[in-house]
């Protein structure tokens, strides 16, 4: 044995990491003891057999395809999460990664390398359990709901079923929030909730939307007669009168009804119930209402948020808030997010929520984000005492096809702008599920020196391996998650296991939602980089910037 060779030998051995050489057939000739201790079995028991032998039957495919062209030298490496089951019938998730190598005595090998991410797997399954739910009533939220109605309506069209949907709402709603307070107007959407959940029927699905609204799915076979019936109870039932700190409020309910035709989408057919409640509300007579397309009309004339914002971009109805990220050991700013609000003449200050969905479906997200864009660099270009940097937020709409890297290039050449003090937040699909036009694009704009950042991590569906496999320099938690720090079961097993994965894969980590000192403090602990949120500072305009922490003094 040469030297060479038996340092070799002696790392395999002693590597606090999985490691086994497998012949060019993918038979396993040689295993190390941590690996042995992963699986719980013996050296016996592995050696000789076939890798897929221990592999999940759902990751067979992908590794046996990657495994033919590494052989064939088509790929120097390749790596990929699957999960097997230990010796004690316990799933051990691994990230395995696998290159060419050759054993102690020289012959050509693939060297397997097992890292145990069993923890940080959980906790990644646990973060998107949590933000599936809505944290005031406990039941599903918005995006929680819509995807259990697409499947709905997937499987309703082959059969020649409709499915049928009931949108509540509250009109006083925000009366309540504002003269009595968010603790009552909390304590009324709660109320609301236990009403409606105590009229549900085996197969319903009940799911809290935005504000006072609430979104009923009926149990499939249900005709739009029951469907009916039941609306006008639970609207019935709604009414009634609660009190409130102090004060008798009777919630003025209404409902509205939309049964599918085979080319609703989720969206579409929550819209046409939306737009029939609203319906309901506006006549003051009928208390639940069946959509019509009178009232499709009825809404986009309203509301014509597409028409409006096209004009708002004309006339300066957009602005744009900064909201202060802080560096969690110093406090001092370390970047701002860019914003984007709309200062409606009639309806006030809507947020993106509202319009970003409208901006994307019509295309105005690009002149949408090319203002904030501009915003972003004017903020920088004003401000030469602050050196830090602004994230903007990108849809996936705006790459692509839209060319981000060129419209980024005009405005930073437009502004004098380093590039480098420019970070991007996409979400996990935007990042993750892109098409090879997309790849380029984000390719070219990581090549300009501006840094990815996936926004809302964890909600999407992406595995870890995905995200290490793209130039992705940071990830944000968001605020569901944030929001549970303190609960030692869930939250702060999730928040210190993402900071671990975060910090090993060479990341940086920031928080969002961060509202309370003891938030911040466990933040601290378990290890993120930065932290955003209302305890730092509130997204404000460009002119009421202070570039310090709100949290004063810092730490
Ligand atoms: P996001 O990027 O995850 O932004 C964070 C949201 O959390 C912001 O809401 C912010 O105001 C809010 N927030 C920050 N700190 C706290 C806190 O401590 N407590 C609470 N309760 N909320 C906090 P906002 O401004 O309504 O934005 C909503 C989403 O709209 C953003 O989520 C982002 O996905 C999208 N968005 C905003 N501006 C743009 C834009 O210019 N372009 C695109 N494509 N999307 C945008
Ligand atoms: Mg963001
Ligand atoms: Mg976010």
């Amino acid at each position: 044995m040469t030297s060479e060779e038996g340092t070799f030998a002696a790392s395999f051995e002693d590597s606090p990491m999985g490691t086994a050489l497998l012949r060019m057939d993918g038979t396993y000739s040689d295993v190390n003891p941590a690996l042995l201790a992963m699986f719980g079995l013996g050296a016996d028991a592995i050696i000789n057999r076939h890798y897929t032998d221990f592999l999940h039957p759902d990751d067979l495919d992908h590794a046996h395809a990657q495994f033919q062209d590494l052989v064939q030298h088509k790929i120097s490496a390749f790596q990929f999460d699957t999960r097997f089951r230990n010796s004690h019938k316990q799933t051990v998730w691994t990230r395995v990664s696998i290159t060419h190598g050759q054993d102690s005595s020289g012959e050509p090998r693939c060297v397997a390398q097992l890292e145990d991410i069993t923890e940080i797997h959980q906790a990644n399954t646990l973060l998107r359990e949590r933000t599936q739910y809505d944290q005031l009533t406990g039941l599903p939220n918005r995006t929680h709901a819509l995807a259990v109605l697409k499947t709905a309506l997937l499987s309703a069209v082959p059969e020649n079923e409709n499915v049928v949907v009931l949108s509540l709402g509250i009109d006083n709603f925000t009366i309540v929030n504002t003269s009595l307070g968010h603790t009552a107007g909390d304590a009324l959407i709660i109320s609301l909730s236990q009403r409606i959940s105590h009229e549900l029927h085996e197969g319903d699905t009940v799911a809290r939307f935005r504000g006072s609204s609430f979104m009923l799915q009926f149990a499939s076979g249900t005709t739009l007669e029951s469907a009916y019936e039941r609306a006008v109870t639970i609207v019935a039932e709604l009414q009634e009168p609660i009190t409130l700190a102090g004060h008798v409020i009777v919630p003025r309910a209404a409902g509205g009804i939309a049964v599918s035709t085979p080319d609703h989408t989720a969206q579409t057919l929550v819209q046409d119930a939306e737009a029939a409640m609203l319906a309901s509300h506006g006549s003051g007579k009928e208390s639940v209402t069946l959509f019509t397309a009178e009232h499709r009309r009825a809404v986009v004339d309203q509301l014509s948020t597409e028409s409006e914002l096209r004009r708002a971009l004309d006339q300066s109805e957009l602005t744009v808030h900064f909201q202060p990220i802080v560096d969690i050991r110093t406090g001092t700013v370390a970047a701002y997010e860019a914003l984007a609000r709309w200062n409606h003449p009639v309806r006030g200050m809507v947020y993106p929520d509202e319009f970003i969905p409208v901006a994307e479906d019509s295309g105005l997200i690009v002149p949408l984000g090319e203002f904030v864009l501009a915003r972003a660099c004017e903020l920088l270009s004003r401000n030469p005492q602050f050196t830090g940097r602004v994230f903007i937020n990108v849809s996936t709409k705006q790459i692509g096809r839209a060319r981000m890297a060129d419209v980024l290039t005009a405005a930073l050449s437009d502004w004098n702008i380093d590039a480098g003090r420019v970070a991007l937040e996409l979400t996990e699909s935007g990042v993750l599920q892109s098409s090879p036009e997309e790849l380029a694009d984000l390719e070219a704009i990581t090549r300009m020196g501006i840094e990815l950042v996936v926004d809302d991590f964890g909600t999407g569906y992406s595995s870890l391996t995905t995200i290490l496999q793209n130039p992705i320099a940071g990830v944000k938690l968001p605020r569901e998650f944030s929001s549970r720090l303190g609960d030692k079961e869930t939250g702060d097993r999730i928040s210190s296991a993402m900071a671990g994965f975060v910090s090993a894969a060479g990341m940086y980590g920031v928080v969002e939602g961060i509202e309370t000192e003891a938030q911040w403090d466990l933040a601290a602990q378990h290890g993120w980089h930065f932290a955003q949120g209302f305890l730092c500072g509130r997204p404000a305009p460009m002119d009421e910037l202070t570039f310090r922490s709100e949290r004063i003094p810092p730490l």
